[in-house]
């Protein structure tokens, strides 16, 4: 067998979609447990939507799940004349020829298929046939290539998600693979055309030796003219999985409009890669009742297999869930880098972001995300707001005089958690206090919470001043 060759192969229209990067990461974990390579390429030619800045983002999302490729990226508006060359060899077999049908003949064509209850499709006026005679070229029309697809048979492969599928030759088209140059192309597009996504994407697989092709349930209907052009090319045939959709909690598809679609959200908001990782995984292949696992399990275990054929729920809370867990096991030196950068995004500087570690270790396992470790540590930085209610129902005449007490030892005690400890009990002692009496409305004042780690922990964070400044306002 050759060598395993996976591609990821992104539009840069818009930001890494949580599906694609499922996909990137099945395809990535697939030649990793076969020792195989994984290759990124851009395929960016829907000239007028694609973007630098989208190539920039899909780059950086990628980089930030840690789904390293080994080839890449490749740009396809860089191999047009590879296109080209192959389209004129395509023409020359004869499994190809130009089409100088016009726009408004194609509409006559449809308009007519309609009226008479058909099925639309291309009419076959300029296909070659043996013995036909095509109709005079006209003058001013830039030509199509349509793919000559085979008129009969049926197009079969097994699915490596979806199991056998078989589609028959004559419910498919004669296929446009390149398109005259787009109003405004420079260069090779001006002068050589634009190839269709269904084209393209057939020579760049075969050049580039891919064994194995991974991607979303909307292609599907794709796989037969891509299957018949792979023929056409006398190519090897790569295997195909087609993995299903994502769904919303609405059961809906997942969409930008149903909540963040897109990595860098996630990301931004508060999440941890390998959580993320973690949970793409499972959304849609399994291994036993594994629910968390680390990259080396995922690429040991993932071996094509065990692939869902029903769409994935996303699931927002599983997704803190599994982050969670990823938050706990965290260092607390990457930690603190990460709250800062969510704290410094908010106005917050915090000044050395390593001194925040004590502050992560203390919180983080209360935490699902990075926000809400954000949130936690944002207390020790600006000043807090507690509610009217908490104040009145924990800030009592009854604990004022012991809150006043402490603040006075807290003046001159050393400033670490066993002596504040030791402040703490030296003042319920003298006041005739519990500590489920006097720690609500110390948290309170001072982290504008009722809940809170270990009062004596958690005020260990803070600068001294900032303790006595809140305890000053009694
Ligand atoms: N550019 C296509 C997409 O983003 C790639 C599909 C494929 O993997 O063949 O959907």
């Amino acid at each position: 067998m050759s060598k395993v060759r996976t591609r990821i192969a992104p539009s840069p229209t818009g930001f890494l979609h949580l599906g694609t990067a499922r996909t990137a990461l099945f395809s990535w974990a697939y030649a990793r447990h076969h020792g195989g390579e994984f290759v990124l390429r851009i395929e960016d030619t829907d000239v007028a939507r694609s973007t630098q800045e989208s190539v920039d983002q899909i780059l950086a999302a990628m980089r930030w799940l840690g789904l390293e490729f080994d080839e890449g990226p490749i740009y396809q508006m860089q191999r047009l004349a590879r296109y080209h060359a192959v389209v004129e060899q395509m023409i020359a077999s004869g499994h190809a020829y130009r089409c100088w049908s016009t726009p408004a003949e194609l509409d006559a064509t449809r308009e007519a298929q309609r009226a008479r209850g058909e099925k639309t499709h291309y009419d076959g006026r300029w296909r070659p046939e043996p013995g036909k005679t095509l109709p005079p070229v006209p003058a001013g029309v830039n030509p199509v290539v349509r793919l000559r697809n085979p008129p009969d048979g049926d197009v079969t492969w097994n699915d490596l998600v979806k199991g056998p599928i078989s589609i028959s030759n004559r419910e498919i088209d004669d296929l446009i693979i390149l398109r005259p140059a787009p109003e405004g192309a420079a260069g090779d597009a001006a002068t050589l055309g634009v190839p269709t996504y269904n084209f393209a994407v057939v020579v760049d697989d075969w050049d580039m030796g891919i064994t194995h092709v991974f991607r979303g349930d909307e292609h599907v209907n794709n796989t037969p003219w891509q299957i018949n052009i792979f023929r056409a090319l006398g190519a090897l045939l790569p295997e195909f999985g087609h993995c299903p959709v994502i769904l919303g909690d609405d059961g809906q598809k997942l969409s930008k409009r149903r909540g963040a679609v897109s990595v860098t959200a996630y990301e931004e908001g508060g999440y941890l890669p390998e959580a993320m990782l973690n949970y793409l995984a499972r959304l849609g292949w399994s291994h036993g009742d594994e629910e968390l696992f680390t990259r080396e399990q995922m690429v040991t275990w993932f071996d094509g297999s065990h692939l869902a054929k029903s769409p994935a729920q996303w699931d927002p809370a599983k997704l803190a869930w599994v982050n969670g867990h990823y938050m706990k096991q965290a260092d607390d030196g990457r930690l603190a880098t990460l709250a800062a950068g969510q704290l410094a995004g908010r106005g917050v500087d915090v000044g050395d972001a390593a001194a925040l570690a004590p502050a992560c270790a203390l919180f983080k396992d209360r935490c699902a995300t990075v926000v809400e470790l954000a949130d936690w540590i944002e207390m020790l930085f600006v000043a807090i707001k507690p509610s009217a209610e908490d104040l009145q129902t924990h800030v009592t005449d009854a604990v004022r005089p012991a809150l006043i007490a402490l603040r006075d030892k807290l003046a001159s005690a050393e400033w670490n958690k066993p002596a504040i400890a030791q402040a703490l009990k030296e003042t319920l002692a003298a006041q005739g206090l519990k500590m489920p009496q006097l720690a609500p409305a110390l948290r309170v004042l001072v982290c504008g919470r009722v809940q809170t780690p270990s009062i004596d922990a958690v005020l260990a964070l803070f600068q001294r001043d900032t303790v006595l400044a809140r305890l000053r306002s009694l």
